[in-house]
């Protein structure tokens, strides 16, 4: 395909996912952040798009999108419902893991089912005493005669309220493992987490473990894989989809700085006339402008198995992220009180803003990685 049918061909795409979000994301994003919900017909439409196998080939089940096109999806849904951004990201970090750890079997029996969106997928690493240290996690896999049996417990799991599947990383002996856990198996529990400060409506729950016996087949890659290199693949995508949802979280909170300072009236004129305002926006859309670009590279670089991808993709996340949070405290300011009223929407891109600098490691693991790489 020639460069400039490619760029036509992923302008379309763009357009696509914009209008899918713009119609069937954004007018439910108030809702998933005020009711602490996500709704079932969102998920409905994402499955219909085939949208929760964005990434995988055609030949199992998925879009088979490339990582800069996957980018584009990701942009349309964080601007439209962090919460939307935040489902895709973590179903795709399991679909993404099977489909590169997978044994042939493992892929048969779940990328299917995962494409089609018949079990939503949640990643479940974090424990409340195991956050950015990985190597800290305490959940424990011990091999018996039929299988692994798991004991833990596990945090903040993004929409584990309503998984079907979760991908595990737990200790086996000195190392750790990855596996994968079905939610009707005896000994799994799911407590959901209310009241987060944004991220809303992403369905956190906290996952205990108990005795929970899953069969040797239900452990993906290699005993002792887990830790670093199937938790870093699956990080590394999922922070490319955070820093991409992020750009249009940015694009979000221009647009409606944009807006609004073109009706509001102070002292006689638009507040868009007022110079200091302008330069609120103008710093706001150069922001957005790099992080879009940001985001680019490292879905390029992505597609091209670059070995620098993972450093491309930290500086991503950390930019947008920073950028973000910038960007919606400004647009809470320009919206003076009525951006401090639930009836706007930047009020919600504010607290969104900050959740995204914690999840999918947080900026100061960002700098460490791409502190290593520089
Ligand atoms: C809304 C939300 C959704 C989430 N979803 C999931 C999920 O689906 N699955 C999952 O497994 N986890 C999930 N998490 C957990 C998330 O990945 C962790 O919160 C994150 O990795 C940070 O861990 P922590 O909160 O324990 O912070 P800690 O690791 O305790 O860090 C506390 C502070 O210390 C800093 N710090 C830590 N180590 C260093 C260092 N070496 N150098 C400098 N500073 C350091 C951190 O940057 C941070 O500022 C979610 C969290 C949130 C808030």
């Amino acid at each position: 395909m020639s460069t400039v049918h490619r760029l036509h061909e992923q302008a379309s795409l763009g357009e696509r996912f914009k209008s899918f979000a713009l119609e069937q994301v954004a007018p439910h994003a108030h809702a998933h952040d005020s009711e602490q919900t996500f709704s079932v017909s969102v998920i409905e439409a994402l499955k219909d798009q085939g949208y929760l196998g964005a990434c995988l080939p055609a030949v199992a089940g998925g879009l088979g999108l490339d990582m800069t096109a996957y980018g584009s999806l990701c942009e349309a849904l964080g601007h439209a419902c962090t919460s939307a951004r935040n489902l895709l990201t973590v179903h795709d970090m399991v679909v993404h893991t099977v489909a590169e750890w997978g044994s042939p079997a493992q892929r048969d029996a779940w990328l299917p089912v995962l494409a089609r969106g018949e079990r939503i997928a949640a990643f479940a690493l974090t424990e409340r005493s195991a956050g950015s240290d990985a190597r800290g996690i305490e959940t424990e896999a011990r091999e018996t005669g039929s299988g692994f049996v798991l004991n833990g417990s596990k945090s903040w799991i993004t929409f584990g309220q309503i998984a079907g599947l979760f991908l595990v990383f737990a200790r086996t002996g000195d190392a750790i493992s990855a596996f994968i856990v079905e939610s009707e198996r005896n000994g799994v529990e799911v407590a959901p987490i209310k009241d987060m400060l944004g991220a809303r409506g992403s369905m956190l729950a906290q996952l205990s473990l108990t005795d929970c016996l899953v069969p040797k087949e239900n452990m993906i890659g290699r005993r002792g894989k887990g830790y670093p290199h199937i938790l870093t693949d699956a990080l590394t995508l999922g922070r490319y989809t955070v820093a991409a949802g992020t750009a249009g979280l940015q694009r979000a909170c221009l647009e409606a700085s944009i807006g609004y300072v073109r009706q509001r009236k102070q002292f006689g004129k638009p507040i868009a006339e007022h110079q200091l305002i302008q330069r609120k926006i103008a710093a706001m859309a150069t922001d957005a402008a790099a992080g879009k670009l940001l985001v680019e590279e490292a879905g390029r670089h992505l597609d091209a198995g670059h070995p620098r991808a993972l450093a491309q993709v930290a500086m991503a996340k950390l930019f947008t992220t920073r950028a973000a949070f910038r960007a919606a405290s400004e647009a809470v300011q320009i919206h003076g009180a009525n951006g401090c009223s639930a009836d706007y929407p930047v009020n919600r891109h504010l607290r969104d803003a900050k959740i995204l600098e914690i999840i999918e490691g947080t900026n100061e693991i960002q700098e460490i990685i791409i502190s290593r790489y520089a």
